[in-house]
């Protein structure tokens, strides 16, 4: 099978991962850089070019697309959509879970447990923003962070209030959240593929630090799920469309709660922490799926 991932950097852990396990398998594994791609297009013979050449022949692709290249990036993946070709993520799933805000009311219109969560454009309304949270601490985000940045924890209602102001006096878009205290700095990334958990790691904070980003310090390790943990991650991935999924749970007095569901979850972290083999796991999805004889093809509908 011709198998093509869409990846800005081919040195990555996450990428080389990829080729080495899709290759093991033997498929053919091309990496390409999407924001090289260009594309036609046309009802009759949409085509995807890359370094002057059409990409033909091929049956899957796997998408990594960065926050960075989201607008381009779904637009090729698209494309290969349009061509018929299978995708490990559609196009319209990987846009979806890019808006956090979106996401989490796609998933509160499903029943999932998320973290109680306000939002709002006037800084007028910054008390009833704080009330709807019940109070501080609280914990402030800015929707278009990344790897903790811009996730502030305000102990107190003035310093709420304040933080508030400023980042919406810079124009930021943030959303309020209840802080999960009882999580002790802990989060537990599930990684799903399908319909299935494959692997799951808990991240702990550097001591001090409320954030268990593995970029900020902190540190991970294979941990066992509970059955409502492992529904809640594979109904949040379904949710959003995802068919390659990162859930990022916190353990609060009111069961699981999601955080976020990201589309191109880092494989390095997860590998390491759990010794499974989880970009083998994904060729081995793809290629079940990808198949043109394969009833699942037209029957996976997310
Ligand atoms: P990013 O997408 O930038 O990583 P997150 O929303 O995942 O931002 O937050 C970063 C980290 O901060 C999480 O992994 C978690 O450990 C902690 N955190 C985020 N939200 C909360 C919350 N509501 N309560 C407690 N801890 C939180």
């Amino acid at each position: 099978m011709k198998i093509v991932i869409l990846s800005r950097d081919s040195t990555l852990y996450s990428t080389r991962r990829l080729k080495e396990a899709g290759e093991v398998r033997g498929h053919a594994i091309q990496i390409i850089d999407h924001m090289r791609c260009y594309m036609n297009i046309t009802s009759h013979h949409p085509k995807v070019m890359y370094q002057g050449q059409p990409l033909v022949e091929v049956d899957a692709i796997i998408p990594r697309i960065g926050a960075s290249s989201t607008f381009y990036g779904t637009a090729v993946v698209r494309q290969f959509e349009i061509m018929g070709v299978f995708t490990a993520n559609t196009s319209m799933a990987i846009s979806r879970s890019r808006d956090k805000l979106r996401s989490l009311q796609i998933m509160a219109r499903r029943g999932i447990g998320l973290p109680v969560t306000g939002f709002a454009h006037s800084t007028k309304d910054i008390d009833g923003l704080v009330d709807i949270v019940g109070g501080a601490p609280l914990v402030i985000k800015l929707l278009e962070g990344t790897q903790g940045i811009g996730v502030v924890l305000a102990e107190t209602q003035q310093a709420a209030k304040s933080v508030i102001e400023a980042f919406r006096g810079m124009d930021a878009n943030i959303l309020v959240q209840e802080f999960i205290k009882e999580a002790g700095g802990m989060d537990i990334r599930c990684f799903v593929i399908g319909d299935k958990v494959v692997a799951a790691m808990k991240r702990q904070g550097a001591p001090g630090e409320f954030r268990s980003n593995l970029h900020r310090g902190g540190s991970a390790a294979r941990v066992r799920l509970t059955p409502e943990e492992r529904s809640t991650a594979i109904r949040a991935a379904k949710a959003m469309g995802l068919r390659v999924a990162g859930v990022d749970l916190l353990r609060s007095n009111h069961g699981p709660v999601v955080m976020e569901v990201n589309s191109s979850p880092g494989l390095e972290g997860i590998e390491k922490a759990t010794e499974i083999d989880v970009a083998g796991k994904i060729i081995d999805f793809v290629v079940k799926h990808a198949t043109p004889d394969s009833d699942d093809r037209d029957r996976i509908k997310y």
